[in-house]
């Protein structure tokens, strides 16, 4: 599979090693007409409104909102596939979730914690920083993962959206999990 990561913002080059060792070739996604060559898209964490100012430059957020490519995004690019953003209006409109900004207070800026996530492992290292959390999510949404009470990761269809930063770790089952279960499901769906 070709699977692309958005190169406005953030973490393109570990994307990308998390791809090829899943066994994927990689790409980095810089230009809307690159979308067409790819089978799948991660959206990279930074900093969202940051994130959605470029995607609006570049023309990305009409073509992705458009698009039926399946998408996988991580924090900030949690934040863009949701459809509500407590307190802003949605922006790609992907995910039926509702996404709190920054939400695990001062205090925890940053932290790692070992998460459960349905249908992947039950020891993924997750690296939160300046996290968001799911609030709420409507039907059809599956909730793979809460940290106590938030919700921080989920699917609906095609789309996979995480709180934290899988990319920073070794661990590449998520990524894996994202093309070989999500972006080839799709593809199979398909012929
Ligand atoms: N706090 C950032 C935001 O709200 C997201 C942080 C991240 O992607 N690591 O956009």
């Amino acid at each position: 599979m070709k699977i692309g990561v958005l190169a406005l913002q953030g973490a393109v080059r570990e994307h990308i090693r998390h791809i090829e060792l899943s066994g994927h070739e990689g790409v980095a996604i810089k230009r809307v007409d690159q979308l067409d060559e790819i089978d799948g898209l991660i959206l990279p964490g930074g900093e969202s409104t940051t994130l959605r100012r470029l995607m609006d430059l570049y023309g990305f957020k009409e073509a992705l909102q458009q698009s039926t490519l399946p998408m996988f995004g991580t924090c900030a690019g949690l934040i863009v596939l949701a459809n509500d953003i407590v307190g802003e209006s949605g922006y790609l409109n992907k995910l039926n979730i509702s996404v709190q900004r920054n939400s695990f207070g001062r205090q925890v800026d940053s932290f790692e914690a070992e998460l459960d996530i349905r249908g992947i492992a039950k020891d993924i290292e997750g690296v939160f920083i300046r996290a968001p959390h799911i609030e709420s999510v409507q039907a059809g949404v599956n909730v793979l993962c809460t940290v106590g009470e938030k919700i921080v990761a989920v699917q609906e269809g095609q789309y996979l959206g995480v709180s934290f930063h899988p990319e920073l770790t070794d661990d590449y089952r998520v990524t894996q999990y994202f093309i070989d279960h999500i972006v080839q499901g799709q593809q199979t769906h398909q012929v």
